[in-house]
């Protein structure tokens, strides 16, 4: 069993809108509805929750309001502070525990997806191969979307000057969705709100404990939308493709 979790309870300010990221017209659905339709497609996801603002409903797309057409799979819930903050409010109302789940059909181990709302260019077929690339992969608690880095990456200091010239062939840019092992996220989750709030993803509290994270090659069109270029670019890339979310499933390459 899949649950997904989509935060999308930002405020979105970089983008200037003047309303929730999330609610932001691209290429006629709001931006939030991107994410839900695809991940809706989603063999083996069995509900979504997103994570909104305060006094924020799920909007209504093309096909209709995602609370009703979706029926009992899609649920929002009020986010919190910061990110990861979001992401544990939506885990918390996501349902049954492991150990339920467990005792409920022996053998099988509970998944959860957490997508950024903020990609709205996730395909179901990008999902389906991280949640793949978990499930093929005991050792590890977390498979995560990432593409190598093409740029060259400098740290530098506060006053500008450069510090080092990092190794470009060990960096891969992260994205979303990434896939966890329930017990793992959820206890990677349990810590002091501090820690959280420095939190950029969820794999990366992962990592501190030790937990093994594998990336899988995703696509540079998953990008995310930060600023009003992004959602141009956003735009055009969603134009040519098909208004049906059936017809989005974009070939990847295979899983590194
Ligand atoms: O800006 P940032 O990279 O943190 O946003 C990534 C995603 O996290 C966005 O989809 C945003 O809506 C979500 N978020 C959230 N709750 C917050 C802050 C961000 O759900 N308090």
């Amino acid at each position: 069993m899949t649950v997904a979790l989509i935060v999308a309870a930002g405020s979105g300010e970089r983008l200037g809108a003047g309303q929730p990221k999330a609610l932001v017209e691209l290429a006629g659905r709001p931006l939030l509805q991107w994410s839900i339709d695809a991940l809706l497609e989603v063999s083996g996801i069995e509900r979504v929750i997103v994570a909104l603002p305060a006094g924020v409903a799920l909007p209504c797309g093309a096909d209709g309001c995602a609370d009703a057409d979706a029926g009992e799979r899609v649920f929002a819930v009020e986010g919190g502070a910061t990110r990861s903050q979001s992401v544990r409010l939506a885990l918390d109302a996501a349902g049954a525990s492991p150990a339920q789940a467990h005792a409920r059909r022996e053998g099988e181990s509970d998944l959860v997806l957490v997508h950024d709302a903020a990609r709205p260019l996730v395909s179901a077929a990008l999902a389906e191969t991280v949640i793949a690339a978990l499930a093929h992969e005991p050792e590890a608690d977390a498979a995560i979307a990432a593409v190598p880095v093409t740029d060259t990456i400098k740290r530098v200091d506060t006053a500008g000057a450069v510090l080092e010239t990092l190794d470009r062939s060990e960096l891969w840019a992260v994205q979303t969705p990434q896939v966890f092992r329930r017990l793992a996220l959820e206890r990677a989750l349990d810590v002091p709100v501090q820690e959280l709030a420095r939190a950029t993803d969820d794999a990366g509290l992962l990592e501190r404990s030790g937990s093994r994270v594998i990336v899988v090659r995703a696509s540079e069109e998953n990008l995310k939308v930060t600023t009003p270029l992004d959602l141009r670019v956003a735009e055009l890339l969603l134009a040519g493709r098909s208004r049906s979310p059936g017809e989005q499933r974009n070939d990847l390459p295979n899983p590194a």
